[in-house]
């Protein structure tokens, strides 16, 4: 089968040095691979996603030196591909439309551990839809839409880079956004249903995504999909342990051509 990976940025911002070096791991296994990259904007989030940053990111990726042989595709012109997701998962009866609000869940949810990449509070079990009310819905819109975890069960993986990891369904993660309820698929949904779509066959991406994966491993089983290998990279961190991504003003790219940095300093590994 041919290597099939994906660049696929979010353009909510300036990219930094943490996205630079996980992009790059993307693009080189893909070209180690003789394969095939996708570049795909992830640019559904209409408040927080903006044209310019997309330019931005397109430049930086040339003065990176990173091409790519089919796209940019634009998620925000793909909603076909995310409603078909939406319905083949409301047909099989595993997602519901929920009016419980974002505070709610917070106020009646047991937080993860603070320290933790992926700290989405667990929606509690008893604020559940009752089974068989998405029958009624022909199209997502209105309300939002959460998965049905299977509570207890294990989804494990093995990951290029990490191993074997498992996390448990209703005790690392719980019920999750698929749609969004002003009309936005969600995350979890979309970067499925995509990756389904463009028939991508590894996904090179940040390890604060690993959770995300088990997520993802549940839609791609509800889907009857093949899910894609997986190689999440390390995150870059300063001298204090911190995300890059999660300091007060990260390493844009921008900051670092300024002072002189070439592409090869830039992605040369070690800490910033
Ligand atoms: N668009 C996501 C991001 O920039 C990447 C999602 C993924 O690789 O699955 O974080």
């Amino acid at each position: 089968m041919t290597y099939r990976g994906r660049l696929a940025p979010t353009p909510t911002g300036d990219m930094h040095l943490g996205h630079a070096r996980t992009f790059h791991a993307a693009w080189r296994r893909a070209r180690e691979a003789h394969g095939q990259i996708v570049l795909r904007i992830e640019d559904l989030d209409h408040l927080r996603c903006r044209p310019e940053y997309t330019t931005q990111m397109l430049a930086d990726f040339a003065w990176l030196g990173l091409d790519w042989d089919e796209g940019p595709y634009y998620q925000s012109q793909r909603r076909e591909v995310f409603l078909d997701a939406w319905r083949t998962l409301r047909d099989a009866g595993v997602i519901y439309p929920s009016t419980v609000s974002r505070k709610e869940v917070r106020d009646a949810a047991h937080a993860p551990h603070e320290d933790e990449e992926d700290a989405d509070p667990i929606f509690p079990v008893a604020l559940r839809t009752p089974p068989g009310a998405e029958r009624a819905h022909d199209a997502p819109d209105g309300v939002t839409w959460r998965f049905r975890v299977p509570d207890g069960r294990a989804v494990t993986f093995t990951d290029v880079r990490c191993g074997a990891r498992s996390f448990t369904a209703g005790v690392d993660f719980g019920d999750f956004v698929v749609w969004r309820r002003d009309g936005v698929p969600a995350y979890e949904l979309a970067v499925v249903a995509d990756d389904v779509a463009m028939g991508i066959t590894e996904v090179v991406r940040g390890e604060d995504l690993l959770k995300s994966t088990a997520r993802q491993l549940l839609v791609y089983e509800a889907l009857g999909a093949t899910p894609p290998r997986w190689c999440h990279e390390p995150l870059v961190r300063d001298a204090d342990g911190r995300r890059l991504a999660k300091r007060h003003a990260p390493l844009s790219l921008q900051q670092l051509r300024a002072q002189g940095m070439s592409p090869a300093e830039v992605l040369g590994g070690g800490a910033a």
